[in-house]
């Protein structure tokens, strides 16, 4: 159930990062912290360190980062709520439970979150209740065992049932969770309604959204049907069964992608774990990108008719930019009127793993598509399909890789590898990529370190800076939401805050920020620096407010001027 987030932050100061990682994964001293061997990519040297002070781990190699409850999401697979359960137990703290109408000022995402996580409860008891509902999943072959692992939920047939879960059932918070529509009339009514329903999990182990399917023959309205994109849920970034599969995906060292909720769960009913599903959309770059972090293989599945052999082709497309030589992508089709559900029921889960031994690799896959219908006999043919591998190889930002395709290629035509270099042209910044993005150097603004040097040691946060940070920039926001989080507690740690700045801040700051903090030298005197950056952003501050104030002085005769300006006028020309 939901709970408040100051149960959150006080659970993050308590508890120590340390022995929860070491209990998993052996820690060595090193330094100020501790390093080993990172468990969430390959390595041979450590590469993985947990800060002690910070509370938090990043890893140098694959840039994983968190603090102790995203560990234990990211590493046991636990949800949000069971790594909050499991925390509070083991630091002897009790989980308050408070209801959704009692937190009316919450921020937005928090309030989707309980919104989405009461409903998703109230699906829950529904299908309990609903023969017809269980009818159908038994049908498919699923157990109550799977039903519960994957949360299954059931949506009755009727337009208000979700009055029954929410007091207020005609607020804002369901109309932008996905929950309900208000259409033109002002009248309320269920998204979703006579349907199967698939919590959608994020890799924070929280409910963002959900898939529903139909369940009545006769219902005309579309198979599947999915929350729309909110604030929480956006579809090229989600991946449905992540959470639950993450386990198995490091595992078995590669991950399937399927195309629909009951492919990843009639292969979970087999016992076949490593499977996420895009979300009714055209697998993306940064579906690939999150995918690496927990395997270098990626198998995408694809049905055997032509809308898979489309989806394939896209896929394969938006991969391309996403790819490093370190990973390995490949293509399997199913045979006609399959998809990996149907296939796995009708035979087992040992033909459908010796199928997965039939996928054809990246570059292979590519050739075999552009040869279906070219059978590269004759100068024109081979012209017209240098072309079409032309805007492929463009994409590709992994040198031996395209090296080595290049020599497939030239070997197809009857070219040498310098004739192909010359016909296709590659990416100019082949060779330069950086390993992780995230370690190029940031410019840091001297505003963004005294934010960095206050979350190492946040009782040094004054609220009278507050007025120093009052522009709309990023990292004026930022030490302003840093400032005011130091003012509810005194006592908040580093990680406490920075848990606090997650739900109000863009990942890709809270990302910069673990980095940021991470390569700061443990040495470091953060009094001084505080100190330094205080006086230096305070002077910027009065040099920028002063000249405001000269500027609106000089619109005045010196006869209008109040006492009070007059000091300052005197003052400035003082100094
Ligand atoms: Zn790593």
């Amino acid at each position: 159930m939901a709970f408040p987030e100051s149960f959150t932050l006080e659970l993050l100061n308590r508890i120590d990062i340390v022995d929860i990682i070491d209990k998993r994964v052996p820690l060595k001293k090193k330094g100020a912290g501790y390093s080993a061997n990172c468990p969430f990519h390959q390595e041979k040297t450590p590469s993985f360190t947990v800060s002690p002070s910070k509370q938090f781990y990043y890893c140098f190699g694959c840039g994983a980062h968190g603090n102790a409850i995203g560990f234990l999401i990211e590493h046991d697979g636990l949800t949000f709520l069971d790594a909050i359960d499991y925390l509070a137990s083991s630091a002897g703290l009790e989980v308050p439970k408070s209801n959704f109408q009692s937190t009316e000022k919450k921020q937005q995402s928090s309030n989707l979150l309980e919104a989405l996580n009461i409903a998703n409860h109230y699906y829950k008891s529904q299908l309990r209740e609903s023969s017809q509902a269980i009818g159908y999943l038994k049908d498919r072959g699923l157990s109550g065992q799977i039903a519960k692992e994957f949360s299954i939920g059931y949506a009755p047939a009727g337009w208000q049932n979700l009055r029954l879960a929410f007091k207020d059932y005609e607020s804002n918070t369901l109309i932008k969770s996905g929950l309900t529509i208000k259409n033109d009339q002002g009248h309320h009514y269920d998204r979703f309604r006579d349907r199967i329903m698939f919590p959608i999990y994020s890799t924070k182990g929280q409910v963002i959204g959900f898939g529903g399917r139909v369940i009545n023959p006769d219902d005309d309205n579309p198979k599947y049907y999915n929350s729309p994109e909110t604030p929480l849920f956006q579809k090229s970034y989600e991946l449905y069964g992540l959470l639950l599969a993450r386990k198995a995906i490091r595992e078995k060292g590669y991950v399937i992608v399927v195309e629909g909720y009951m492919d990843v769960i009639g292969l979970a009913q087999h016992n076949i774990r490593n499977v996420v599903a895009t979300l009714g959309t055209a697998t993306t770059e940064f579906h690939i990108k999150k995918l690496i972090r927990y395997a270098p293989e990626i198998i995408f599945c694809f049905d055997g008719d032509k809308a898979g052999q489309a989806a394939a082709w896209g896929a394969m497309n938006n991969a391309l930019s996403a790819l490093t030589d370190n990973i390995q992508l490949k293509f399997l089709f199913l045979p006609n009127q399959h998809d990996p559900d149907s296939y796995v029921r009708e035979n087992s889960s040992k033909e459908f793993e010796s199928l997965l031994k039939q996928a054809i690799p990246l570059t292979e896959y590519i050739v075999k598509y552009l040869t279906t219908e070219n059978d590269l006999v004759g100068q024109e043919k081979k012209v017209k399909f240098l072309n079409e591998l032309e805007s492929i190889f463009k994409k590709i930002t992994a040198p031996k890789l395209v090296l080595l395709f290049k020599k497939r290629i030239a070997q197809l035509v009857g070219l040498d590898i310098d004739e192909i270099n010359q016909i296709i042209s590659t990416t100019k910044n082949l060779y330069k990529k950086s390993k992780i993005k995230t370690q190029s150097r940031i410019p840091i603004s001297p505003t963004r370190r005294f934010c960095l040097f206050l979350l190492l040691k946040p009782k040094l946060a004054r609220v009278e800076d507050l007025d120093f940070f009052s522009s709309d920039h990023l990292d004026d926001r930022l030490a302003r939401a840093i400032i005011e989080t130091t003012s509810f507690d005194k006592n908040y740690n580093t990680v406490a805050i920075i848990h606090y700045l997650s739900s109000r801040f863009d990942g890709e700051l809270i990302d910069q920020l673990h980095v940021q903090l991470t390569i700061f030298d443990e040495g470091i005197k953060i009094e001084e620096e505080i100190d330094a950056l205080r006086s230096n952003i305070q002077r910027r501050h009065f040099s920028v407010s002063n000249k405001f104030k000269l500027n609106e002085m000089k619109q005045k005769s010196m006869n209008a001027l109040t006492a009070e300006e007059r000091e300052f006028l005197k003052n400035i020309t003082k100094r």
